[in-house]
């Protein structure tokens, strides 16, 4: 039976990429978390030095951004690692320099338009779990299942802090909250693929849910929707 697509979006850190690789991994779809590409790009431009003080160097990054190749290659403990131009970036686009300067690299619309298509082209045989800002409104409009994740503000910017330390940078917890709104405003009011629930999307508001709460949620609302197209 062929696999359908599952739009996973939501506001920053609210989890959508866990969510989302946990169910593909269970129900055995790819999974491909769009940030990660976002993410990717914008080390190009910190690693290329396209950032001059708060300016991008947009004419530049034009110029390179057909040559710019995003993979994701799954590694031994079956996760997905991103790589960019062949080279494994998977940890650097976690970065805090990455996190900071990402919402303005994605609100370009070259940029939108160049990873959308490749976004759209990985979907073409469907079985697939895609988690961003814009998956269920501009990438797949018709997907057969829509996820709106939300999470109030102090939940997830602990989840992030937390995340941060664990990985043993030291940000404190107003910066991650800054870093948050920042985003969120960014990614909510851009011309472009703006962060939006899309109007056929199901809610999910994790903030006092487990993972395995959620993950058994939008397990039970995958089966469901699977059943009532193969009825
Ligand atoms: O999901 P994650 O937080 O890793 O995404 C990083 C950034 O990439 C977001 O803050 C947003 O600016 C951008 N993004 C986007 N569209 C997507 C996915 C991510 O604009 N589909």
């Amino acid at each position: 039976m062929k696999g359908i697509i599952v739009a996973i979006d939501g506001y920053s850190s609210c989890g959508k990429s866990t969510l989302a690789g946990d169910l593909a991994k269970t129900i055995k779809y790819k999974h491909i978390d769009s940030g990660a590409m976002y993410r990717a790009v914008t080390l190009y431009c910190l690693n290329k030095g396209l950032f001059i003080g708060n300016r991008l160097d947009e004419a530049t990054l034009r110029e390179d951004i057909l040559q710019i190749r995003i993979d994701f290659i799954y590694n031994e403990t079956g996760q997905s690692d991103t790589y960019l131009n062949g080279r494994n970036v998977e940890k650097e686009i976690r970065s805090m320099a990455v996190t900071n300067n990402v919402s303005p690299v994605a609100r370009i619309d070259f940029v939108r338009a160049a990873l959308v298509g490749q976004q759209q082209a990985m979907g073409k045989a469907k079985g697939i779990v895609m988690d961003g800002r814009d998956i269920g409104t501009i990438v797949f409009p018709d997907a057969e299942l829509k996820i709106f994740v939300t999470a109030r503000i102090e939940i997830r910017a602990r989840r992030r802090h937390a995340e941060l330390a664990a990985k043993g940078e030291t940000v404190s917890l107003e910066e991650v909250i800054k870093n948050l709104e920042n985003r969120d405003l960014i990614d909510s009011t851009r011309k472009d693929g703006p962060l939006r629930q899309a109007a056929d999307a199901i809610v999910l508001d994790n903030s006092d849910m487990t993972i395995e709460e959620q993950n058994r949620w939008l397990l039970n609302i995958f089966r469901d929707a699977n059943h009532k197209r193969n009825t």
